[in-house]
């Protein structure tokens, strides 16, 4: 059980009011709000370590390099991967697609095939298109239903001996949706095709075992879990580190370098050209600390009770329809009502102290499938509460008397 006041008293930002009112963030699935151990961890460690790392033998050098790489085992052990080098610190998920996206251009051919779903974000999109415009491979498009759910059948059906790589989202960012990734896992891997998840939107809610799906590579961004922006990891096998190239060419990432040919450092900094966001990282630690103090349960089961209670409320509005209805969701709800432009109604519900997403949240083909220029977006996390959602319900009653 969480003792939702106490944690509220850990987020500062909360306690304030935005246009005259209490603010109501409902824009979690976008950025989560920091609570004060990470804001004060970023100012410690910039008050008492800031060094760079890997290079220096003075004292601060090697702490800042210990609390890099203690993070580094943080998150080793969250996510239950096997070493500490399979986890690469990145600058959060679209940096990670684009490493691995970037690294298949060695590994694929014409006639191979990437597969994506329908309800990918663009930044799992965007760098497999551009992998099958450089290498002449394929991308397919494991299609979903009106209810916002893959269509297993059809991923079976399109799955073949040509897939090299499929991606996925763990959960969408505009529907909510829970994906069947273990099922979609153990498929193509029969295939003998690769499987990268994009934990984006899983990380903040849900326990991840890196070694128990099986998957082999996974992405999230600190900044959705409490952490800060720019920072994030690449969870990858290390058969598959190892068989990939590195991304980009720069100090730290080489072993020794001639003007006649350079050899690569071993992971992970194979992968870490250049001085990383040091502070991001350590402190990425510290916000998954934080995490695991309330538990991933507690918040997985309090942010499922938000979702329910949320869904019922705003259903009782006239008109108002939920876009993802799927049967397995996190604490997403977008809804669109009648012909209202979401624009407005989120401008509206904004002058309320009440902040949501509105537009296509960079899911432009999850729009077109449903038909919609957008919608608005309310994203919940683990200090929100009913009371908000009431507040949401009332600031969307007027938007929807103001503009109908
Ligand atoms: N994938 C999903 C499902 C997301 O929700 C997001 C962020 N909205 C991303 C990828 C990209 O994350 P970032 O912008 O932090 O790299």
């Amino acid at each position: 059980m969480l003792d939702i006041q106490k944690v509220r008293n850990d987020f500062p930002i909360l306690n304030q009011t935005v246009n005259g009112k209490p603010l109501v963030y409902f824009d979690n699935a976008a950025t989560s709000q920091k609570p004060q151990i990470v804001i004060d961890a970023i100012s410690n460690y910039y008050s008492t370590i800031n060094a760079n790392i890997h290079r220096g033998v003075h004292t601060l050098s090697q702490l800042a390099t210990d609390a890099y790489e203690v993070s580094r085992q943080t998150i080793q052990k969250h996510i239950n991967a096997k070493h500490a080098h399979e986890v690469l610190f990145t600058a959060g998920t679209t940096h990670g697609v684009n490493l691995v996206a970037n690294g298949f251009s060695a590994l694929i051919k014409t006639g191979d095939e990437v597969m994506i779903s329908a309800m990918e974000h663009h930044s799992n999109i965007v760098p497999w298109q551009m992998l099958c415009e450089r290498t002449g491979a394929k991308l397919v498009v494991i299609p979903m239903n009106q209810h916002g759910e893959l269509i297993m059948e059809e991923f079976e059906r399109l799955l073949s001996e040509k897939t090299k790589i499929v991606s996925v989202n763990h959960i969408s960012n505009s529907l909510g949706t829970i994906n069947p990734i273990e099922h979609i896992i153990k498929k193509a891997h029969t295939a003998g095709a690769a499987v990268f998840i994009d934990g984006a939107q899983a990380a903040p809610h849900l326990k991840i075992d890196v070694q128990a799906l099986d998957c082999d590579f996974y992405a999230f961004s600190g900044h959705k879990a409490c952490g800060p922006t720019g920072s994030g990891i690449l969870y990858g096998k290390e058969e598959w580190l190892e068989k990939l190239p590195p991304y980009q060419g720069g100090g730290e990432m080489i072993k020794e370098v001639t003007f006649e040919k350079t050899t690569y450092a071993g992971l992970p900094h194979k992968f870490e050209a250049g001085t990383p966001h040091i502070e991001g990282g350590i402190v990425l630690g510290t916000a998954i600390d934080y995490l695991n103090t309330i538990g991933l349960d507690n918040i997985a089961a309090y942010e499922t009770e938000l979702l329910h209670y949320g869904t019922e409320k705003l259903l009782e509005i006239e008109g108002l329809k939920i876009i993802g209805t799927a049967a397995n969701k996190t604490s997403v709800i977008s809804f669109n009502i009648g012909n209202i432009h979401p624009y407005d109604i989120g401008a509206i519900v904004d002058k309320m102290g009440i902040a949501v997403r509105t537009g296509h949240h960079c899911t432009q083909p999850v729009m077109n499938f449903f038909d919609i220029p957008g919608t608005v977006r309310a994203s919940f996390a683990f200090y929100n509460t009913k009371e908000e959602i009431d507040a949401l319900v009332q600031a969307v009653l007027k938007a929807q008397r103001m503009l109908g």
